[in-house]
């Protein structure tokens, strides 16, 4: 899905873990970015200080792996991808990585910035994924923020209107999710960067040794699943795209290697 998903409203106990929070992240030496702070000065520092605020606040509008069974089958797959990940973008080795189930059928699954994954059972249902399936949407979302999405969006939209380096950060992450004008401007951008999760998702996945013709299945199921599979929208393409993408990746991968590599394919 996409990456940017900082517009959700605050919840009562939010405010001591959005405290805590920034305590922890001014001790780890990034900058929670306040009211004052321009978009000009944006790091990945300060992104990922600011989306363990967001996910903090989230996590309090959700009650939290209350099915024992699928928060287990989550963390376990997630764990053999964030290994690997590790392993691949030496950025992420220190994250503080964290994993949560959910059953809210609004949610489906996302990772922030920083490592900060939120997956919901509904959705795992509603598609009846496996957990090859699982794999490949997990690896997906992972790939977002290792590749550094949301800030590579900020960036693009300071690209696209300078003006936006002297007005405040907390100002621009709203207008990407808010402001229409901007978000067409952003299409583009928030298009290639799904395709890229796709196919470095499944790279991920397969390193960390699902067999890519399975992790090409939640694609299928994805397809099937979708009231418009064959409509690509100018920040998403369609499930079929999509699915054709992943066949061609996984035959390549089944073709030319017997096994995945011990280092990645970059
Ligand atoms: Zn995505």
């Amino acid at each position: 899905m996409r990456t940017a998903s900082n517009r959700r409203r605050r919840a009562g106990r939010a405010l001591l873990r959005s405290l805590l929070n920034a305590l922890f992240a001014l001790l780890a030496g990034a900058s929670v970015p306040t009211s004052a702070q321009t978009a000009a000065g944006l790091t990945q520092q300060t992104v990922i200080a600011r989306a363990a605020e967001v996910y903090a606040t989230r996590l309090n509008d959700h009650v939290l792996d209350g099915d024992a069974r699928f928060a287990a089958r989550v963390n376990a797959i997630a764990a053999t991808l964030i290994a690997r990940a590790r392993r691949d973008y030496p950025e992420t080795a220190d994250w503080a990585w964290e994993v949560h189930t959910t059953s809210d059928p609004d949610q489906n699954a996302d990772c922030m910035a920083g490592g900060k994954i939120l997956i919901s059972l509904a959705y795992i249902q509603r598609l009846e994924l496996n957990d090859a399936d699982l794999a490949m949407l997990l690896a997906h979302e992972i790939e977002h923020a290792a590749l550094r999405h949301n800030l590579k969006e900020y960036q693009q939209a300071l690209l696209l209107d300078p003006r936006w380096a002297s007005r405040p950060f907390l100002e621009l992450e709203h207008a990407v999710d808010n402001d229409s004008g901007l978000m067409d401007q952003l299409a583009s951008t928030n298009y290639e960067q799904e395709v890229e999760a796709d196919r470095e998702g499944m790279l991920l996945a397969w390193r960390a040794g699902w067999p890519a013709a399975q992790l090409a299945g939640y694609f299928r199921k994805m397809y099937r699943n979708s009231a418009e599979p064959r409509r690509s929208k100018p920040d998403y393409p369609s499930p079929q795209l999509r699915w054709q993408a992943a066949r061609e990746l996984a035959a390549t991968l089944q073709k030319n290697y017997v096994q995945a590599p011990t280092e990645p394919l970059h």
